[in-house]
C-alpha cells in the first residue's frame, strides 16, 4: 500500500485542442512547486496526474498544500494506490481508512471503474469494498443517504485508488499557457489581488513597483516583496523591477498644477512599466484598479490613463466592491501584510482636490510642462532587479 495524491485537471481547457499543452504546463508546474517538498514521481494518466512520493523526506502534507495552490486543478485527493485486485483492494482499503474510520459514524463507497479490463463492475466493486469495510469495522454504519465519509474506489489503468476526500483545487488554467504580462505592484490591498487573478487565467507575473525614497521607506519595499512571495505561491517565480520614482514625482510636485498630480504620475508609470513590459516579452500590463475607487479610477481618469498605454491593460478588479477583493485577500494570504502601514509612492504628493473628469488635452499640456523623457530613461536605466521564488 502506497500514499500518492491524485489530481483532476481543470475540465473545460481538456476538452479543446489545447490538452497536450495545458497537461505539461500544469505538470511542470507541479514538479516545480513540489522541488521544495521532497523527491516525487509525477506523471499523466488517463484525465488525471498522479504524484507519489520516492524518498523517505516527501512531505505528504507540504506536496498537498502546495498542489492546492496551483491553477489548472479542478480537484485532488490523498489516496492509497494499489494493485488492481479485489482481495487487495479491501484489504488496503480497510488499512488505509481505519484512522479516518476511527472518527467517524458512516460511510458509503462509490466505485469508478476507467479499465474495463477489471473484472467487476463499478457497483460490484462498491459492494465488495463496502461489505469489507463494514465487516471490518463494525462501529461504523453504511449510510447511502447522508454519510460522514464517501469512500471512493477508482480503477485506473496504473493501479486501484482509494480515497475519501476531494479536496477542492485552485481551478483557473496552468500558469503560462495564457502568456505574460507586467503587474503594477504596490503595497496595497489590490494590486496583489490583481496578479493572482490573472495569474488564475494562466498568466505568467513579471512586477513592477515604483519607490520614491526617501518619501517611500525600506520597508515599503520590502513589504511589496513580501506579497509577491505570497502572490508567488500560486503564480510562480516572478522577477521584480523596483523603478527609482522620486526625480518623477518632484518634478510633477515643482511644476504641474496640483489637480494633475495623480493622473500624470499614473500616466508616468503606465509608460514605465509599458517599456519594461516589453523588454521582458509581457504582452499586457495588469493594475488593482476598481471603477470609481479613488480619484484616479473614475472612467475619465483611466480614459487619460490608456492614452498612453499601447498595449492591453487588465483590470481584473474593476467590477469589485472593496469587501470582495479583501475576501480574496484574505484567503491569498495577502490581507495581513497590505494592511501594514507604509507609505507608498502614490500617497506621496497627493492633491487636496484631484480632478475626476480630466480633459486629455489639458493632462497633456501639464504633463508637457515637464521634460519627462531623458528621466523616464533614467529611471529604467536605475531598475533594481528581485528575483521572487
Ligand atoms: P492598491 O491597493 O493596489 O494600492 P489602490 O486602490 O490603493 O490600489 P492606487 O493606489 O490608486 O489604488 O493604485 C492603483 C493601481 O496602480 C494599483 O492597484 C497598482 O496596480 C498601481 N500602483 C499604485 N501604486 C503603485 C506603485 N507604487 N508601484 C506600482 N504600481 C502601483
Ligand atoms: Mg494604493
Amino acid at each position: 500500500m502506497k500514499e500518492v495524491i491524485i489530481i483532476k485537471l481543470g475540465e473545460i481547457v481538456l476538452k479543446g485542442l489545447n490538452r497536450k499543452n495545458f497537461e505539461d504546463r500544469l505538470i511542470k508546474s507541479i514538479r516545480y512547486r513540489l522541488y521544495k517538498a521532497g523527491e516525487f514521481k509525477v506523471r499523466a494518466s488517463q484525465s488525471i496526474i498522479e504524484v507519489s512520493p520516492v524518498s523517505e523526506d516527501a512531505d505528504m502534507d507540504e506536496a498537498a498544500e502546495r498542489i492546492s495552490k496551483i491553477f489548472g486543478i479542478a480537484a485532488f485527493s490523498r489516496a492509497c494506490a494499489c494493485e488492481k485486485d479485489i482481495e487487495v483492494i479491501k484489504q488496503s482499503a480497510a488499512e488505509y481508512l481505519a484512522e479516518h474510520f476511527s472518527r467517524i459514524s458512516s460511510f458509503k463507497v462509490e466505485a469508478k471503474r476507467s479499465d474495463k479490463q477489471f473484472p467487476f463492475t463499478s457497483p460490484q466493486i462498491a459492494r465488495e469494498v463496502g461489505g469489507f469495510l463494514a465487516d471490518s469495522f463494525p462501529e461504523v454504519e453504511v449510510d447511502v443517504h447522508e454519510p460522514d465519509a464517501v469512500v471512493t474506489v477508482e480503477i485506473r489503468d496504473r493501479a486501484a485508488y482509494i480515497h475519501s476526500e476531494s479536496i477542492r483545487g485552485a481551478g483557473g488554467i496552468p500558469v503560462g499557457t495564457g502568456g505574460k504580462a507586467a503587474i503594477l505592484i504596490s503595497g496595497g490591498i489590490d494590486s496583489p489581488v490583481a496578479a493572482y487573478m490573472m495569474a488564475k487565467r494562466g498568466i505568467e507575473l513579471t512586477a513592477v513597483h515604483f519607490a520614491s525614497p526617501p518619501y517611500t521607506s525600506e520597508r515599503a519595499e520590502e513589504k511589496v516583496v513580501e506579497l509577491l512571495r505570497r502572490v508567488a505561491a500560486y503564480s510562480g517565480r516572478m522577477t521584480m523591477y523596483t523603478v527609482p520614482f522620486t526625480k518623477l514625482q518632484e518634478e510633477i510636485r515643482d511644476k504641474c498644477h496640483e489637480e494633475y498630480f495623480t493622473i500624470i504620475m499614473r500616466r508616468l508609470m503606465m509608460e514605465i512599466a509599458q517599456r519594461l513590459a516589453e523588454k521582458n516579452d509581457c504582452k499586457a500590463l495588469i493594475t488593482g484598479e476598481s471603477l470609481g475607487q479613488v480619484a484616479s479610477q473614475t472612467i475619465g481618469a483611466i480614459a487619460c490613463t490608456d492614452a498612453v498605454c499601447t498595449m492591453p491593460v487588465f483590470r481584473p478588479l474593476i467590477g469589485m466592491d472593496k469587501e470582495e477583493i479583501i475576501s480574496i485577500s484574505r484567503k491569498i494570504d495577502t490581507f495581513e501584510v497590505s494592511i501594514q502601514p507604509y507609505e507608498d509612492c502614490c500617497t506621496v504628493f497627493t492633491p487636496k482636490h484631484p480632478r475626476t473628469r480630466p480633459v486629455l488635452k489639458t493632462v497633456e499640456a501639464e504633463q508637457n510642462k515637464i521634460d519627462y523623457m531623458p528621466l523616464i530613461q533614467e529611471a529604467i536605466d536605475n531598475v533594481k532587479i528581485t528575483e521572487i521564488n
